[in-house]
């Protein structure tokens, strides 16, 4: 592939790979010729995803919350793929949306230990053999609740703020062993995340697409090229970088709908 992301020889590892973006991303990566590590909390899910792959790829389910079963998961990406140049963070979860008051201390628990400890034990899992190696790309996924607040979504909030700062922390830190460390920050995107969030009213789509200036909703696909585009050599003077990939939201504050939607017909 000549447009600077063919990936042939190089092992990648994808927290979250059986669904969603992690998913999208796991089959972005094979398709340009990687070999790919996925991991995810199902074993069986996550065997599903390797079998459907091909037998260059390595299954590496995991709880990447649990620091022994990240130690467990990045030795079996390592010894299966012979070498993990790339890693990517899309494991997480989503937030209760109930009153800060009623909250309980193990919900705010769950959601940091998943999405911002869980991303920080796969880092520094990797890290030290991609120094040894002369290099390596990291890319976390943070959110548009990574660079705002998003009202009773504490817990989630706040830690995809934490994995915002802890991408820049560590690519301040591992720039001169050539470990670059980047994050999106997606908007609303189509995934089996947000259609349950739609599903179960905690969401509004119409809404969501009248506050987004490009008036919709994103797809896994339009995440994945940007971790594509990070973890390449295209990328080779980007670190610490979070970008969002958001049709817009964030950009936009007028106080009007930034997008003209139609009503959906119904009967
Ligand atoms: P998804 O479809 O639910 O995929 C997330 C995957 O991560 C699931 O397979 C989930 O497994 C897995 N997972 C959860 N906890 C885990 C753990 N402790 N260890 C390993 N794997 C775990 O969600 P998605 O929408 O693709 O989201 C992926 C990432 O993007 C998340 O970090 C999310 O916060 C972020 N994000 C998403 C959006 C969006 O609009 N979709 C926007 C901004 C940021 P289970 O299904 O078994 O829980």
């Amino acid at each position: 592939m000549a447009d600077g992301l063919d990936f042939s020889g190089t092992g990648v590892l994808v927290t979250g790979g059986a669904s969603g973006i992690g998913r999208t991303t796991v089959d972005a990566f094979a398709a340009r010729g990687a070999a790919v590590a996925v991991c995810d909390l199902d074993p069986e899910r996550t065997g599903e995803v390797v079998r459907e792959l091909g037998n260059r790829h390595v299954a590496a389910p995991g709880d990447v919350s649990q620091p022994d079963e990240v130690a467990a998961l990045v030795e079996t990406a390592r010894t299966g793929l012979g070498r993990i140049d790339v890693l990517v963070n899309c494991a997480g979860v989503s937030d209760s949306f109930s009153p800060t008051a009623e909250q309980t201390i193990e919900h705010w628990q769950r959601i940091i230990d998943i999405n911002l400890t869980g991303t920080y034990l796969t880092c520094r899992a990797v890290a030290p053999d991609m120094m040894a190696a002369g290099g390596g790309a990291i890319v976390n996924i943070s959110s548009i609740a990574g660079l705002a607040g998003l009202p009773r979504r504490n817990a989630y909030t706040a830690s995809k703020h934490g994995v915002a700062g802890l991408t820049r922390a560590l690519a301040g830190e591992w720039a001169q062993q050539g470990v670059r460390v980047n994050a999106v920050a997606p908007g609303y995107i189509r995934t089996p995340m947000t259609q349950t969030l739609i599903e179960a009213g905690k969401v509004d789509e119409m809404r969501i697409r009248r506050r987004t200036p490009m008036g919709r909703m994103g797809e896994p696909g339009e995440v994945a090229d940007l971790m594509l585009y990070l973890a390449s050599p295209l990328a080779s003077y980007v670190t610490g970088a979070v970008i969002p990939v958001d049709g817009g939201y964030l950009a936009y504050a007028a106080a009007t709908d930034a997008a003209d939607i139609e009503e959906p017909r119904t009967g």
